[in-house]
């Protein structure tokens, strides 16, 4: 996500303790503690300004929703509309999110949403996809036995990409969506960039994905 850089955003983004975190890791194996009841974790890792995990906290208070995004100029605009909405299940981490399993311990985490992951369409940059086998390894070490991965793209290189990468390292697709938009899927909260690339004709695409327990 490209943005103007805000050279106040690190400093607003420190003097919100009670939502942000920018030490992660410290709170491994604890994050129930940071919210107001002790309920099921959903993580979002990208969030960008933050429009879906924001809506998705209002729509679901029986969830405690964690948004992880790197750019510093970018998370403080999910700290606007937190502010904003005050919401008692709702946590920002301003890191980057390519060390889960320092962040959380096992299966400590529900579910992981990734929406409109940077495509990175260089075959020389393929491990810095979110659906690479590196990341996958980490969402399947936090995520509990019955979490899931839920990913939404317009990008069909992408997503082409992390059905192969998902299947090759076994996880199992509950249900795939080649045009989310034309489906009868119901309750999607779309994000920023799906409302952009929606208006510009793009389809959507979208999987829910599990790891099987080994017997
Ligand atoms: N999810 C939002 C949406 O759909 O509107 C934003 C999509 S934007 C293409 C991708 C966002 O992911 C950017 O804001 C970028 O800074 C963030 N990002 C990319 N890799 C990340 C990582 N490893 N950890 C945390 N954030 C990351």
């Amino acid at each position: 996500m490209r943005l103007r850089h805000k050279p106040w955003a690190a400093d607003k983004l420190k003097a919100y303790p009670k939502y942000v975190t920018q030490n992660p890791q410290d709170f491994k194996g604890e994050w129930q503690k940071r919210f107001a009841k002790d309920q099921p974790i959903h993580i979002e890792v990208g969030s960008g300004k933050g429009k879906f995990i924001v809506e998705m906290a209002k729509a679901h208070p029986n969830i405690n929703y964690i948004a992880i995004e790197l750019q510093t100029s970018v998370a403080v605009s999910i700290l606007e509309l937190q502010l904003d909405a005050q919401l008692e299940n709702l946590q920002i981490i301003n890191a980057h999110g390519g060390d889960l399993n320092h962040f959380f311990s096992d299966g400590e985490v529900s579910r992981v949403y990734l929406n409109f992951s940077d495509p990175w369409p260089k075959a020389r940059h393929s491990k810095r996809r979110l659906t690479s086998p590196k990341f996958l390894d980490q969402y399947q070490t936090i995520l509990k036995l019955d979490g899931d991965i839920h990913f939404k793209t317009d990008n069909m290189s992408l997503f082409q990409y992390s059905l192969a990468s998902m299947s090759q390292y076994g996880f199992v697709f509950r249900q795939v969506w080649l045009d989310l938009h034309q489906s009868d899927f119901e309750g999607n909260i779309q994000t920023e960039y799906e409302e952009k690339f929606s208006a510009k004709g793009h389809p959507i695409y979208r999987l829910e994905a599990y790891y099987p327990p080994k017997n």
